[in-house]
């Protein structure tokens, strides 16, 4: 490890202290049946703490090739583990179902940073039975999922997320932690995922990414472009939820959102 390059442009910080990797386990609950999903297998430090919380699959997602003798010393013991190596955000979601026979499995990462936003919406957009998500993420962004409404951290990943699961942030976890260190600090968060809403998350998503497209813009103007209505039509959407049109998004609670995207589905194709 000591002579491994470190690629900043794949936000390679890694963790080594057995605690911490420990701890991030047990904030997925893992227990000795469950399959998982690991993005980001770096030098392999959390897929071994993974393998050994396990007797189900362990699968592991990396981009960099140049990890694989590490990655092949480190793990030949653990027969459960499966490296792949590629882009995640490249892999038919369909394929990685297939990786556990299409059936439930938890994702558990220290997320490169460059890429934590769009990876969480390729996990909860396609449909994959996923039971929970455990990830390592910056703080001001773990913030910003945790965050009530009327705040200025309160945005669209706060309500999707808050909608797809329970979110609860496990730990916040100091950048004195990683090698080499990042410029800030992170923190874990876990989403244990309703399984109802799984089916409408893309729906649910694409209703809320509209409501917050412009914040400072009211909700009536944000349908308007979103969804091609006129003002008439925005305004009737919004006053058949109690919601009044000269509202801002950030006011809403998330369940404001599910009624916004019934009533939207009756008229518009969302
Ligand atoms: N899990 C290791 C740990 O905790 O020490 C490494 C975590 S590091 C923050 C993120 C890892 O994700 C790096 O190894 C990086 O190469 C990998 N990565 C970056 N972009 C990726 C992508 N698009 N698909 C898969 N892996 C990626």
């Amino acid at each position: 490890m000591e002579d491994f390059n470190f690629k900043k442009k794949f936000g390679q910080n890694f963790l080594s202290d057995v605690n911490l990797l420990r701890a991030i386990v047990r904030d997925a609950e893992i227990s000795e049946n469950d399959n998982v999903l690991e993005i980001g297998a770096g030098a392999g430090a959390l897929t071994v703490e993974l393998a050994k919380s396990t007797n189900g699959r362990v699968v592991a997602i990396e981009i960099d090739k140049t990890l694989q003798p590490i990655l092949n010393e480190k793990l030949a013991e653990f027969k459960n583990v499966e490296v792949v190596f590629c882009d995640v955000l490249k892999i038919a979601p369909a394929d990685i179902a297939a990786k556990f026979d299409n059936k439930p499995f938890k994702v558990v990462a220290n997320l490169p940073y460059y890429i934590s936003t769009p990876i969480i919406f390729y996990l909860i957009e396609n449909n994959l039975p996923i039971e929970s998500i455990t990830i390592m993420l910056q703080q001001e962004l773990a913030d910003r999922i945790v965050a009530r409404p009327n705040t200025k951290d309160y945005g669209a990943l706060s309500v999707i997320l808050g909608l797809y699961g329970t979110v609860l942030k496990t730990r916040d976890v100091p950048r004195t932690m990683f090698t080499p260190r990042p410029n800030v600090d992170s923190s874990v968060i876990t989403i244990k995922i309703n399984s109802s809403v799984r089916n409408d998350i893309r729906e649910i998503s694409k209703v809320v990414k509209g409501c917050f497209a412009l914040r400072r813009k009211t909700l009536a103007n944000n349908l308007m472009s979103a969804f091609s209505l006129s003002r008439d039509e925005a305004n009737e959407v919004l006053t058949s939820c109690d919601i009044s049109p000269t509202a801002r998004a950030e006011t809403l609670e998330k369940v404001d959102f599910i009624k916004l995207k019934d009533a939207l589905k009756e008229r518009t194709s969302i």
